[in-house]
């Protein structure tokens, strides 16, 4: 059984298609990165797992529990932390996180066991006094995910979590993360720092317009083994560094990608190292003085754009939606955060 599955979910506002027909497992204690352009439906997907909002059409479950038909238990199963949240004025920090032990139905000394251990994994100690509402943005997601994390929820879902932090705080929420994924928690974050979700996540969910356009590793999509974007070579060259371009031209099959200072960045379909040993020994052969030849990693920013490209270019073409939906009576907002 997955941590998280996405079957055919839908939701529409009026017109518009936000979540449009997305499918998707996670399995238990994998880190996901959610990555897509701002309104490409992450914030939508995460809020109907989270049980803040309803599907129009299909269904979502965490841990084998519906979100619609079983909120409850979803809601002890997850940890939510949205891309935003309020901050109770004139309540420190150790109340407001005591506050939700409290609603959590924490006593006693459990409850004040569970926010000190929270406070602790969070570096949170010094900070006890301080009003919540006067904290750095830094100090404040470390504060969101002291919250999300009072019950030990299985699965956490965290929306842009590193969004606005300078990249000292970056690192101090990616050093939380990588240690809950050690403890085995699935962890779904959305991101719009690619590079960052690269190092820290097993996999990658690139969602447009409402639709799952892929779903891989991070270091297959870099170096374009799923089939997206081909693989490129750095080739420096002894002499006119145009003899490059000028050779890829007439090849059928090489594209020439940048001009660099003493040659190019060329790029040729596949990952077959064979083809790249046959294109080095080509370029001998027709009398380029090759002094440099190395492949080089795609940035996921690259496989992205080049995910994108394929699809506008009607390369490769999203599957159609499973079934056309039926709009079902406006779901009722839910309006509650889960506990
Ligand atoms: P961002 O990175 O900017 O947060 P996102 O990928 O999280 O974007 P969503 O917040 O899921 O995107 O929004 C998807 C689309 O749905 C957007 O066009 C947004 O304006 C629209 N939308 C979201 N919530 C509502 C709502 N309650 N009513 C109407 N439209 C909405």
């Amino acid at each position: 059984m997955s941590a998280l599955k996405v079957h055919n979910l839908y939701r529409y506002f009026g017109p518009l298609k936000a979540v449009n027909g997305v499918d998707f497992e996670i399995p238990h204690g994998s880190v996901c990165g959610f990555v897509g352009a701002n309104g490409a439906g992450k914030t939508t997907t995460m809020r109907i797992l989270a049980t803040l909002d309803y599907p129009t059409l299909g269904s979502a479950e965490v841990c084998g529990h519906d979100v619609v038909q079983q909120p409850a238990e979803v809601r002890r199963l997850i940890g939510w932390m949205p891309d935003h949240f309020g901050n109770y004025e004139h309540m420190t920090v150790l109340e407001y996180l005591d506050f939700y032990a409290r609603a959590l139905g924490y006593k006693g000394q459990e409850r004040r066991q569970r926010v000190e251990e929270v406070m602790e994994f969070t570096d949170l100690v010094p900070l006890a006094e301080r009003f919540s509402n006067k904290l750095s943005k830094g100090m404040t997601q470390r504060l969101g995910l002291g919250r999300a994390l009072l019950h030990d929820p299985q699965v956490l879902i965290m929306d842009e979590p590193a969004a606005g932090l300078d990249p000292k705080a970056r690192v101090e929420l990616k050093h939380l993360i990588r240690v809950l994924a050690q403890e085995g928690k699935t962890i779904f974050i959305s991101s719009h720092i690619l590079s960052e979700l690269g190092e820290m996540c097993d996999s990658l969910l690139f969602i447009n317009n409402g639709r799952i356009v892929h779903h891989g590793d991070a270091e297959s999509l870099k170096r374009g083994t799923d089939g997206v974007g081909g693989s490129l070579f750095d080739v420096q060259v002894d002499g006119d560094p145009q003899a490059v371009s000028d050779w890829c031209v007439l090849q059928p099959n090489v594209e020439f990608v940048e001009a660099r200072k003493h040659g190019g960045r060329i790029r040729i379909p596949g990952d077959d190292p064979a083809a790249a040993a046959d294109l080095l020994s080509r370029m001998v052969r027709e009398g380029l003085r090759v002094i440099e030849f190395h492949r080089e990693q795609r940035n996921l920013e690259d496989a992205f754009i080049d995910i994108l490209g394929r699809i506008d270019a009607g390369l490769d073409p999203v599957a159609p939606p499973p079934l056309p939906p039926q709009i079902p009576a406006a779901a009722p907002p839910a309006n509650q955060e889960p506990t």
